[in-house]
């Protein structure tokens, strides 16, 4: 892979942290070793994952000329915030397309990210029903923008195409070396699985560097098929894109379904257990959409013995505690 070829805006200006868990491996038995790889901390306003896909994206959105970007997202999304927050530092204008995926769950006046879209001054807010085609609903609003002279460019939800993707397959080269520097052998990468660019970024960044390490995805909102399928796409995409010679095999592919509940962005008792054990152990905070979702699938696969002792694991943190604000009563 040579990622140096593709445009970014240089978002990502130094490799985030690789730490340590000494409190919350030993939490979990002290069995197996548990590392955090800091993606909450990359730059952009909140932090988390979206910041290096949108690397790239908004570099091609420039590229073409765009003074406007549309996305969407859902209504406590990390990526409409961090879209937007980019947007503001590039002097772009940015409009926002929300998805209520849950019935009622739009409140205007809610804190969190949904708080960030006001105070970071969004173009415009709307707010469509669950199951909408939202790529249709973005072209409705890109249309209208057109009409109005401005030259919008749409980046899709999460930014998960293989363009963004990219991100994430650099973001696998820089583990890879900052694991050599510390001299560090992992057996598997634990992390969150949703609009899949994250997952399919880091497996065929792992998977085209020849690094042998397992990407074990921990689902957000589909099944462990569905999850799978769209995985094992977009990373071929992106593997692709990145000029991997060889095919992606399927049995690279491995998504957990077990661990959404009831459905996306709803609260499930093994959440909130894992959000606050990593607050209390390690003072790091996850939040209740993606990451509290993933590290209580994870917890589990460790109590259930799944990783053979000795092992050590890396849980890549991909941001979101941001949304912890709008969940206050959850954690009461
Ligand atoms: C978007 C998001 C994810 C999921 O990443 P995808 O690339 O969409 O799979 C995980 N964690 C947080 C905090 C996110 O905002």
């Amino acid at each position: 892979m040579n990622l140096g070829k593709f445009p970014r805006r240089g978002y990502v200006r130094t490799e985030t942290p690789i730490e340590f868990l000494p409190n919350f491996s030993k939490a979990l038995g002290g069995k197996v070793n548990i590392y955090i790889k800091r993606d909450d901390l990359l730059p952009g306003c909140g932090g988390g994952n979206k910041t290096r896909k949108l690397d790239f994206c908004i570099a091609d959105a420039l590229k073409k000329g765009a003074d406007t970007l549309v996305t969407c997202g859902a209504v406590q999304s990390n990526h409409a915030r961090l879209t937007l927050a980019w947007a503001v530092h590039e002097g772009l204008d940015c409009h926002l397309v929300l998805e209520e995926r849950v019935k009622g769950s739009y409140k205007p006046e809610a804190s969190g990210n949904n708080f960030l879209y006001k105070l970071l001054g969004a173009g415009s807010i709307s707010v469509v029903p669950g199951g909408s085609p939202m790529l249709e609903e973005m072209e409705k609003v890109a249309a209208g923008l057109r009409a109005k002279g401005k030259k919008p460019y749409i980046i899709p939800g999460g930014a998960s195409n293989a363009l963004g993707a990219l991100g994430y397959a650099a973001c696998a080269q820089e583990m890879t070396e900052q694991l050599f520097r510390i001299g560090l052998d992992i057996g598997a990468i634990v992390l969150p699985s949703g609009s899949a660019g994250t997952h399919a970024g880091v497996l065929a960044g792992i998977f085209g560097s020849n690094a042998g390490i397992s990407v074990l995805g921990m689902n957000v909102s589909r099944t462990k098929q569905a999850q799978e399928e769209l995985v094992y796409k977009l990373a071929s995409e992106t593997a692709e894109l990145a000029g991997v010679s060889h095919p992606l095999p399927t049995s690279a592919v491995t998504c957990f379904g077990d661990y959404v509940g009831t459905g996306y962005s709803l609260p499930t008792e093994t959440m909130i257990e894992a959000v606050t054990l990593l607050a209390r152990t390690e003072a790091i905070l996850l939040d209740p959409v993606y990451t509290g979702k993933a590290m209580a699938g994870f917890i589990d696969q460790v109590r259930k013995g799944a990783f053979p002792a000795g092992t050590n694991l890396l849980f890549l943190h991909t941001g979101g505690s941001p949304a912890l604000y709008a969940y206050l009563d959850l954690f009461k």
